[in-house]
């Protein structure tokens, strides 16, 4: 068997294609393989407007695409493109070969290849990988995550979580919108207004879904998503889910910290000072040392000790078995934080915050009950923004971002044939 037959073989070129020569270049460590089309092309090729016989007009300049290494070694197809003409309508195309993938410059195994790279690594690390400039290998991403995205059906979406993520040092957000029962990312654009589930409602139909067909939406405790709700999507009852509550929780204890910190007194420095992710954990994720300080810190009876029983008794909350059990639990919190806080005002002022915010938004946070949502795909969000981000590291723009998160979170069918 010559190597022109073997390659022929491994490429699975069938009878319209032929390998006339392979040939190995020591210097660039490349293979280059040169493939033409036979005259049996012809007889199975027809006019892509209306079916008409077609003939071999003439050929394009040698174009060059990048396929898997061959052993260690970079591996180049080069082919002169046949053009058809039609016999019928006179029309003159490009003739597709079976190797190109969606962009000009690689084989279709060589774009899954790195497809299957780009979801393990950042792309300035691919591109090092592949020896490929990152530029094209976007490119290439943008092809086939837009082909896959543009046929995804969202018909069956009703259950709907949104969170918004930062882009860029918290000045500009992104607001990411996933199917909370697929476990996917379905949508996200620029802002965090209410502007943007406008354009959620639009994508959804688009795709075979509708802004209607939401029963629930799960969010944090934003005014501007909870208005966009209530204007385009009427039949969505909101959840404010328990991940963003208790996220949010724990940043007014952080505050009542700083405060007390500020406010001094004796021994609060030594105790307070660098404590912040002591007050973050839940005691049993504590290691041993941290479980010391903490109990250490106890006996001094401090401001952000309460504060944090509270964080630790709003939790708790969320074990209650039904619905009216919480809410009789969720009135005592807010009574018990605001008689704590009559004392130390000042200090405890984020907690009475908080308070004010629970009862605010009691109907929205009982909700959870009613419709036993999960909210895991909503806290796991924020491990997928950060995997995004480490993956799409130098490019800041939000096509670059959205593109990466519908690569790592979308489940599309890729790579996209
Ligand atoms: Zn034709």
């Amino acid at each position: 068997m010559t190597p022109e037959r073997l390659f022929h073989e491994l490429l699975g070129l069938g009878l319209n294609w032929e390998v006339t020569e392979s040939r190995f270049d020591a210097a660039g460590g490349t293979v280059h393989l040169e493939i033409q089309e036979t005259s049996r092309l012809w007889d199975s090729l027809r006019c892509p407007r209306d079916g008409g016989l077609v003939y071999c007009y003439d050929h394009t300049d040698v174009l060059t695409w990048r396929h898997l290494n061959v052993f260690q070694h970079r591996c180049e197809i080069t082919c002169r493109l046949p053009r058809g003409k039609c016999r019928q309508c006179g029309h003159i195309f490009r003739v597709r070969p079976p190797w190109e993938g969606l962009s000009m410059h690689f084989t279709k195994e060589f774009e899954a290849f790195a497809l299957c790279l780009m979801r393990e690594m950042p792309m300035a690390k691919v591109a090092e990988v592949v020896g490929e400039s990152d530029m094209r290998l976007w490119r290439m991403l943008f092809k086939h995550v837009d082909g896959a995205y543009a046929q995804a059906d969202f018909g069956n979406v009703c259950c709907v979580g949104v969170d918004e993520m930062s882009v860029h040092k918290g000045q500009e957000y992104l607001s990411v919108f996933a199917d909370l029962v697929a476990k996917r990312v379905i949508f996200a654009t620029e802002g965090h207004g209410k502007e943007t589930w406008a354009r959620f409602g639009q994508a959804l139909e688009a795709h075979q879904g509708h802004r209607h067909a939401l029963t629930q939406v799960s969010m944090d405790m934003s005014a501007a998503y909870e208005s966009g709700v209530k204007e385009n999507c009427r039949n969505a009852q909101v959840v404010f889910d328990k991940f963003h509550l208790l996220a949010n929780a724990s940043q007014k204890v952080d505050q009542v910290r700083r405060a007390e910190l500020r406010l001094g007194g004796p021994g609060v420095w030594e105790a307070l000072h660098k404590s912040q992710w002591l007050w973050r954990k839940n005691p049993e994720n504590l290691r041993l040392e941290e479980q010391v300080r903490l109990a250490k810190i106890q006996e001094k009876n401090l401001c952000t000790t309460k504060a944090y029983q509270m964080r630790l008794v709003l939790q708790d909350i969320y074990r209650s078995p039904d619905v009216t059990v919480a809410k009789r639990r969720f009135k005592i919190w807010c009574r018990w934080v605001r008689w704590v806080a009559r004392f130390y005002k000042w200090v405890f002022s984020p907690m009475v915050k908080m308070a004010q915010t629970v009862e605010d938004h009691l109907a929205g946070i009982l909700a959870h009950w009613k419709w036993g949502l999960t909210n895991a795909f909503m806290e796991g969000l924020n491990s997928v923004f950060s995997a995004v981000k480490r993956k799409a590291r130098g490019y800041r723009s939000s096509v670059y971002l959205i593109t990466m998160l519908y690569l790592v979170a979308g489940k599309l069918r890729l790579p996209h044939v």
